[in-house]
């Protein structure tokens, strides 16, 4: 119990409804447990005191018999609003859990998501932070209500049995299952019917998690954290309200059913005195027996549920202390977006994704405006120095500088808002196509982002979509083509308008038509910026301005094309190899 002490900092925002909802058991307790035993044991000998039938008046029966009824009223009253206020504080404090894991998640380097399966982090996320919101919750819940009812049910019972002897009650309570029957019924439609929809918007949930672990890098690239975030809130904050139908109407049917049986009970014992039958003794030692067996039933159940709960803080533990190995400086250097010049520098930069070198010494310079393309054989390491100029990864030894300053003296979030990167599978959003473009720069006005997507050529095949700039792009752009689908992240560079550009050429084929709108696209992006291209064929090298050829992690030549073509064996081959193929 005490590993789960830290988190009920979690009850602070809802300790009102929390403590409502605590007050409240604490009346369902003892109106279960010692209140409804007793005032049968009380109320009873009235009716019954000599031999029934006559000594009271039928409207002092009436306000006797109805006492039952309401003492259950009062004891399912306070256990219905006492479920809904610590369904309410649960559903806040999940909603906090789960957005405080996310937010650290938005926060964590490339190498984790690495390291995780991108399952087994939704498992996290949806299924443990459940279980610690009903540690917090639901097992406080259960650890006052419980104990308090099986206490006043014991006091009840020992009181009673010092005064009474035990005697087989038999009721006509049955009369009353046809009716529970009906209503667990009604109910259990009702309760369908939202799950199925809480089910849905769940999924909905799901899904805005998967796309935003999959496009970890595009995410960080054009820094839309906070975006995703909110989103996340705004789907939770669904499912709160769905869920809010979905728990008053499963927890009106349990005070439902005994509302109903004790009217049964009322009704039996109306009829009973009317015939003189005395039961007066035996009523309140039945009650105060079933009133005793459920709490130890829940009580069992608590143990195991703080086991399974410890199990799901350390897998949460596991994210939330998860240490950040790309941070940001205590005291960062002021930089604005699109405020460098964009001199991008390299200087002996080491580095390695595990223990094998990936970038050995590597050192070369891009003046600001020029392009430079970055060629090799898969695995050089071309990728590698976009990752580093993104800050996805730390260099290990050596630094790269902006304008003369090391990338590390700024923030990640100045430093991207620096860089427009086209990815080599630019990862598109289940959103409209309009709003995959704005995500190049969310405050842009619309006219700019229809002046990106005529840079880009996009113009056209966006509005003969069927609903046009507001046409929804299926899961991860699937109903779009690659040339398509490239000409949209193309205007979202555009639309960031960043004085460094990354472009991480596309390798899977496009027509020829594509392609040349496409090159046409680039070469009017390319203009006055620093650009990066890493060219995994050579139609785009002819953008570049100089060439840096990179082989097992080195730099081993850098120039023009035909002095290196002259020069650089390791080119020439790359070249012709291509050329050929
Ligand atoms: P290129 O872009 O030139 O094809 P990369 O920069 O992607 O090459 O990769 C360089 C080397 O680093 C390769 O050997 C590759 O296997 C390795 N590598 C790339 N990314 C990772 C990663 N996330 N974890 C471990 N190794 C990686």
């Amino acid at each position: 119990m005490k590993k789960f002490l830290p988190y009920y900092r979690y009850l602070k925002p809802v300790l009102l409804p929390f403590i409502g909802g605590i007050l409240l058991g604490l009346l369902y307790g003892v109106s279960s447990g010692f209140g409804l035993p007793m005032m049968i044991h009380y109320v009873f000998p009235k009716i019954f005191a000599d031999g029934g039938g006559t000594a009271l008046g039928t409207a002092e029966l009436l306000l006797y018999v109805i006492l039952l009824p309401s003492i259950f009223l009062l004891r399912g009253l306070s256990s219905f609003f006492n479920s809904i206020l610590f369904a309410y504080s649960g559903a806040k404090v999940l909603e906090a859990i789960r957005l405080d894991v996310f937010r650290k998640i938005q926060m964590l380097q490339l190498d984790f998501f690495s390291r995780n399966t991108t399952g087994d982090l939704l498992t996290r996320i949806t299924g443990d932070t459940g279980n610690l919101k009903s540690i917090i919750i639901d097992l406080s819940n259960d650890l006052i209500k419980k104990p308090i009812t099986l206490i006043s049910a014991m006091g009840a019972l020992v009181y009673l049995s010092f005064k009474n002897q035990e005697v087989i009650f038999l009721l006509f309570i049955f009369a009353s299952i046809p009716i529970c029957v009906f209503t667990i019924r009604k109910i259990g439609r009702k309760l369908l019917i939202r799950s199925r929809k809480a089910l849905r918007l769940s999924s909905e949930l799901t899904n805005v998690l998967t796309e935003n672990f999959l496009a970890a890098k595009d995410v960080r690239a054009f820094c839309l954290e906070e975006a995703q975030t909110s989103k996340l809130g705004l789907l939770i904050e669904r499912l709160i309200r769905l869920e809010m139908k979905t728990v008053k109407y499963g927890n009106f049917l349990s005070p439902m059913i005994e509302i109903i049986s004790a009217i049964g009970v009322s009704v039996t014992l109306f009829f009973a005195y009317k015939k003189g039958i005395g039961l007066e003794i035996f009523i309140p030692l039945v009650s105060a027996l079933y009133f005793s067996y459920n709490p130890i039933k829940g009580l069992g159940a608590i143990h195991n549920r703080l086991k399974s709960g410890q199990a799901s803080l350390e897998r949460l533990e596991f994210i939330l202390d998860y240490p950040l190995s790309v941070p940001d400086p205590k005291e960062p250097l002021s930089l604005p977006a699109r405020s460098v010049r964009g001199n991008v520098k390299f200087e002996n930069v080491h580095f390695a994704y595990l223990e094998e070198p990936t970038l050995k010494n590597v050192s070369f310079s891009v003046e600001s405006g020029t392009t430079l393309a970055l060629v090799g054989s898969s695995g050089a390491g071309k990728t590698t120095i976009a990752n580093l100029l993104l800050r996805f990864y730390d260099v290990n030894a050596g630094r790269i500088t902006i304008d003369g300053k090391d990338l590390r003296d700024f923030t990640k979030q100045d430093l991207r808002r620096n860089i427009a990167y086209v990815s080599q599978e630019p990862f598109l959003f289940n959103d409209t196509i309009y709003n995959n473009i704005l995500y190049g720069d969310l405050d842009a006005s619309s006219e700019a982002v229809y002046a990106a997507a005529r840079n880009a050529y996009a113009n056209e095949f966006i509005q003969s979509q069927p609903d046009g700039w507001q046409t929804v792009i299926g899961d991860r752009g699937g109903s779009l083509s690659g040339g398509q689908r490239q000409r949209i992240a193309i205007a979202r560079a555009f639309l960031r308008n960043a004085p460094i550009l990354i472009l991480d050429e596309a390798t899977s084929a496009l027509d020829a038509e594509s392609e040349s709108i496409i090159q046409k696209a680039l070469e009017k992006l390319v203009q006055n910026r620093t650009v990066f291209i890493i060219a995994h064929r050579f139609s785009t090298i002819r953008l570049a301005n100089r060439i840096l050829v990179l082989n097992r992690g080195e730099a081993v030549a850098q120039g023009v094309h035909e002095k290196l073509y002259q020069s650089c064996t390791i080119y020439k081959n790359l070249y012709d190899r291509q050329k050929f193929e």
